[in-house]
């Protein structure tokens, strides 16, 4: 039996809110991306390897990284 096994990233778009941008300082939206590494078994994804977030400055681009716990804290 032949069992194909495989690796996908798998982006999700959560809703964002409003918050001061750490580098513009400006009060605007700020978009918020889940980043999830999942494996696959015959291309169907199974499980979930690990989660990351991301959120993004409308105002001037500026990407960083949220831990789970600080995504919990912005209420998405
Ligand atoms: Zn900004």
């Amino acid at each position: 039996m032949l069992l194909i096994f495989g690796l996908k990233s798998v982006v999700r778009a959560l809703p964002g809110r409003p918050a001061t941008c750490p580098n513009c300082g400006r009060f605007v939206q700020h978009y918020l991306d889940e980043h999830a590494r999942k494996l696959t078994l015959f291309f169907m994804p199974v499980l979930t390897t690990s989660r990351s977030y991301q959120i993004t400055c409308a105002n001037c681009g500026r990407v960083s990284s949220v831990s789970s716990r600080e995504r919990k804290a912005m209420g998405a």
